[in-house]
């Protein structure tokens, strides 16, 4: 991170303008409603400016900028047309430390304005630490469409409860809880629609009733197979408000990094001596969680019901009447055939697609090869790699032909994507050479001749 995004309080804090053209009367504007003690140096002023140092009691020092002008800020801003005051006003503020920012001269800045999407006392700032103005605006425009206009609104109303239930609900993780059920739901809605009367009395009903929230909730989450793209709206959203997440090695770190900064990440992945955490222990930690009032996220790779083990982890939740969801994710093998160009169905080529999984123990396997023969079904195979071999020859001793097509993704929908093809009768070898790291995906059916014409414009 380049910068650290803060908000100052600047109320009656003494902060420095020096220059009073058109973009220094903007900045002006920005720093007076913020409520500084604002100086403002220049020979000449616009109007404008004039205007609004008058009503909101600011100051305008009529001469060229000096040194002296600093003592005493708590900020610096030079907009200056003069290039040569600007990194004046730079050099000296920086000596005596007082932040400093020059219009469109990142170099010569200690801070930056960024991008800010006003519903007072909310404010959104977006900032891309100066390497494009025009993208942190046009994110700022899709903010500023997508948040109500009375979310300040709501802001303040919240604001003036916080000491009412701080009282009422004294623990932390309950209170947090309250505040998201009453923010999120019905009260929330209320205030948004203007409705305050209305909202207070559905605020009351909750405050005499906080039973519920002493018990947590679990979320089972699919987090997609590594893109964070590819994440649902429902699941970054729940992600965001958990307080503890469970995570395995199939879960990307920028989808982890969604997680607010105080959340408890939880590995429960293979440890060092390659072990997986036991499956009863998770759910078991899963349990206790919960009980002790956390919201917790178990983030699962691609989808929690497709060779998720998700099916085990409710279990003891119902058992236990903890309340959980399970949100549903892309699975991987969608994604690896989506972003490889191999679509799984096709009128000519297959009717119907199998998920199967691959995981062979000492090199032999229970799956029933005599139901694999169709040639218009297109097989993905999950945890493939190491079996891969046995796969290959078992299809073949079961019917299929050994030219059937034959691609294996590595790394789907991640930056370090590959897909590598052959045939059942190649693919071992090519396999072997070629060396993919997990995790991997098999896809074997007559589809996968389609990925050379399908691929070359679906690059991610
Ligand atoms: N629940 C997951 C699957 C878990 S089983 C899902 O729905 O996707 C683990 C297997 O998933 C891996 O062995 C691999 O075969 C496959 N897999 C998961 N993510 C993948 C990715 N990004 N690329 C290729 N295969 C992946």
């Amino acid at each position: 991170m380049q910068y650290l995004p803060v908000c100052l309080k600047l109320r009656n804090t003494p902060v420095l303008l020096v220059g009073a053209g058109s973009i220094a009367t903007r900045k002006a504007r920005l720093l007076l409603r913020a409520g500084s003690d604002l100086t403002v140096v220049a020979p000449e002023i616009t109007d404008e400016l004039k205007q609004l140092l008058a009503s909101h009691g600011g100051t305008w020092q009529p001469q060229v900028y000096r040194e002296t002008d600093l003592h005493g800020r708590y900020l610096v801003i030079a907009a200056t047309p003069d290039a040569a005051i600007n990194a004046q006003v730079s050099a000296q503020a920086q000596s005596l430390n007082i932040p400093v920012n020059v219009v469109d001269a990142p170099e010569l800045c200690t801070f930056i304005f960024p991008s800010i999407v006003d519903r007072d006392p909310l404010i959104v700032a977006i900032s891309s630490s100066g390497t494009s103005p025009v993208l942190a605006r046009q994110l700022r425009h899709r903010l500023d469409a997508m948040l109500p206009a009375a979310y300040g609104r709501l802001a303040e109303y919240a604001g003036g409860l916080r000491s009412r239930v701080k009282r009422a609900i004294p623990e932390e993780g309950p209170r947090r809880l309250f505040w998201e059920r009453m923010l999120g739901g019905a009260v929330g809605e209320q205030v948004l629609a203007g409705r305050e009367a209305r909202a207070n009395e559905l605020l009351d009903e909750m405050l005499e009733d906080t039973e519920g929230l002493s018990c947590g909730e679990v979320y089972l989450v699919g987090a997609g197979p590594g893109d964070p793209d590819l994440m649902t709206f429902k699941a970054a959203r729940l992600l965001q408000s958990a307080d503890v997440v469970l995570y395995d090695r199939l879960v990307a770190r920028p989808i982890l990094e969604m997680a607010r900064r105080d959340a408890d990440r939880i590995y429960v992945g293979k440890r060092r001596d390659d072990h997986a955490v036991p499956q009863g222990e998770i759910n078991q930690l899963l349990v206790d969680l919960a009980l002790e009032g956390k919201r917790v996220v178990r983030l699962k790779g691609g989808d929690p019901f497709v060779f998720g083990r998700g099916g085990e982890e409710i279990e003891l939740l119902a058992r236990h009447r903890i309340p959980f969801q399970v949100v549903p994710g892309i699975t991987a093998g969608n994604a690896a055939a989506c972003y490889a160009g191999i679509p799984l169905t096709h009128r000519d080529h297959a009717q119907s697609v199998r998920f199967v999984t691959g995981h062979l123990k000492d090199g032999s396997t229970n799956l029933d090869w005599s139901t694999f023969q169709s040639e218009s079904e297109t097989l993905v195979f999950y945890m493939g790699l190491i079996g891969l071999p046995v796969i290959c020859k078992q299809l073949q001793v079961h019917g299929r032909r050994a030219d059937t097509p034959v691609a294996l993704v590595e790394r789907a929908t991640l930056s370090e994507q590959r897909v590598i093809t052959g045939t059942l009768a190649t693919m071992a070898d090519i396999v072997t050479r070629e060396q993919p790291k997990a995790p991997t995906l098999i896809i074997v059916g007559n589809v996968v001749s389609l990925h050379e014409q399908l691929s070359w414009f679906g690059e991610h």
